[in-house]
């Protein structure tokens, strides 16, 4: 009874995917069916049920099997997010912690090697962070919409790090018991659901269920215990202001005075007792103070604070689908009188949100004037790290406005962000045969980039090579542990291949086909590994 549930909660959640409204239903439903699904259990030999409490841990690679079994259903869910630009700022504080982490002997080497090691952002407007199985960690776009700093950010993420380093999770689990995973990922999807902004009508009265489910996965207070304290060292070694993590307990205890409503999720889980708070206090005194700043340092971390302002602003904007949240911050960038070259945080800020939220209104001539004030203040710095994301946001805008001539080219684009909105602006112009060559050569450094792969199937579907694009659709498929997905497109391949040739009585590409059917084998492989794997579990 209980596996009939949860495997219909897990395959209906894939042909739901692109209808939100149902799959937050479908999720609901598990939740509410979990109690009955336990008490209908099938009865053991010995008669009892499964035993919780079993001592030992879960292996390394058991946990990461559930992480992508919990994972696979977040990268269906339409709230999962992968924005670059937000991407790789969390990745220039996420490296170093990782950095750190390593350097100072918390993070095995098995654990490194066989972890995910992802930051996922999910478009929720709460305050919450959460570590899940196998190194996955979730990171709404709430909190990096409210912290002040990227100190702040980078303090709960040192946090939620520890509690994968330290593996709390699989001290948990084992708890729980090893022998579940299938229960164990959707009572974590289930709490995760009920977790989020509540939108849905039902959301209040399955919440409280769902709650009583978490405690039963939430960290003890030693865990937490620990997470602050290598996390607080961790942070200082990755070279991030250890008043990070003070002001964040501030933050958050100020929030919770103010909101009481249950939107942040991350208090409950993490409960701030004054006893946190006054050991993050009293390991900042034992720190002797530094000598001061010298003043190239002041004015990095100046520049540091206004890119948090604009990355913070961003985040508000995406984390926010409806008119009536982005009307208000197109009035306040209206509002706001700037001189050129004097521009606080808050103002970049206001700004950049105000654009960002004018071109998702598709008001493109006002988000254009607003851009246009943030592009002078940000030359007026004369820092590259200011002037990009500027730059960026400003091809953003031409792009949604649907524009395709003139589109201005991204000068020395870095990161993924830049090469991947770049190709966007290349394909919008027209400019296919532009696209492959860089594409082809990021995804062999990171084949896991499904936004890539896609980026990559569109440019080469434009350029009637339909082999390679269904591949490229395939592997972003892949990317995104969609085995069945990518095997029917990768058959799809095949048979493409085949009509070619009856058709025209000649072998297309040999070397594209061979690689199709490479892939297929192996992808078949993988879903004969796991369908094993999965009887395993049961
Ligand atoms: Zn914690």
């Amino acid at each position: 009874m209980f596996t009939l549930i949860l495997s219909g909660f897990f395959n209906s959640n894939k042909r739901l995917a692109r209808d939100r409204v149902a799959l937050t239903a479908t999720i609901f439903i598990a939740i509410a069916s979990l109690p009955v699904a336990l008490a209908q259990a099938p009865v053991r030999p010995g008669g009892a049920l499964p035993t919780l409490g079993d001592t030992s841990e879960l292996s390394v690679s058991a946990e990461r099997r559930l992480g992508d079994r919990i994972a696979s259903s977040i990268y269906r869910d339409p709230d999962y997010l992968d924005d670059p630009v937000l991407g790789d700022y969390v990745q220039s504080i996420w490296q170093p912690l990782m950095a750190a982490a390593r350097a100072r002997g918390e993070l095995a080497p098995e654990l490194e090697e066989r972890f995910a090691w992802e930051v996922m952002q999910i478009r929720d407007r709460s305050i919450n962070a959460f570590a899940l199985p196998g190194g996955y960690l979730g990171l709404h776009l709430g909190l990096i919409g409210a912290v002040t700093s990227r100190d702040e950010l980078a303090s709960v993420l040192a946090h939620e790090l520890t509690h994968v380093t330290q593996r709390h999770i699989s001290r948990l689990m084992s708890k729980q018991s090893a022998r579940m995973p299938w229960l164990i990922a959707a009572m974590l999807l289930g709490a995760l659901a009920a977790s989020k902004s509540p939108d849905a009508a039902n959301a209040a009265i399955v919440g409280g269920q769902a709650a009583a489910l978490q405690t039963q996965l939430n960290f003890s207070r030693d865990m937490e215990r620990e997470a602050d304290r290598v996390g607080f060292a961790v942070l200082a070694d990755a070279g991030f202001d250890r008043q990070g993590f003070a002001s964040m307990f501030d933050k958050l205890q100020q929030a919770a005075r103010l909101n009481d409503n249950g939107a942040f999720p991350y208090l409950r889980s993490h409960p701030l007792t004054t006893e946190r708070i006054a050991e993050a206090r009293s390991r900042l005194q034992l720190e002797a103070p530094g000598p001061a700043l010298p003043p190239s340092a002041v004015v990095t971390a100046e520049r540091r604070a206004l890119l948090h302002a604009l990355m913070a602003a961003r985040a508000r904007v995406l984390a926010d689908t409806g008119v009536d949240g982005l009307r208000p911050m197109v009035a306040e960038a209206q509002r706001l009188v700037l001189t050129a070259t004097a521009w606080s945080p808050r103002e970049a800020g206001v700004l950049y949100a105000g654009a960002l939220a004018a071109s998702r209104l598709r008001e493109p001539a006002l988000a254009r004037s607003l851009v246009a004030r943030l592009v002078t203040a940000a030359a007026s710095t004369g820092d590259a790290a200011l002037t990009e994301p500027v730059q960026m946001l400003a091809l953003e805008i031409e792009l949604a406005a649907g524009k395709t001539a003139d589109l201005p080219r991204l000068e020395n684009a870095r990161g993924r962000a830049g090469l991947l909105l770049q190709v966007r602006s290349d394909l919008a112009a027209g400019r296919v045969q532009e696209v492959p060559g860089p594409l082809q050569t990021w995804v062999s450094q990171h084949p896991r980039d499904a936004l890539a792969w896609q980026l990559l199937a569109q440019a080469y579907g434009r350029q009637g090579q339909t082999l390679r694009a269904i591949r490229a659709d395939a592997e972003s498929r892949v990317a995104q542990l969609d085995y069945p997905g990518a095997r029917d497109r990768l058959k799809a391949a095949q048979d493409l291949v085949r009509s070619n040739r009856s058709s025209d009585g000649e072998a297309s590409n040999y070397i594209d086909s061979s690689i199709v059917d490479t892939r297929a084998r192996e992808i078949d492989q993988l879903l004969r590994e796991q369908a094993l794997q999965e009887k395993l579990d049961r």
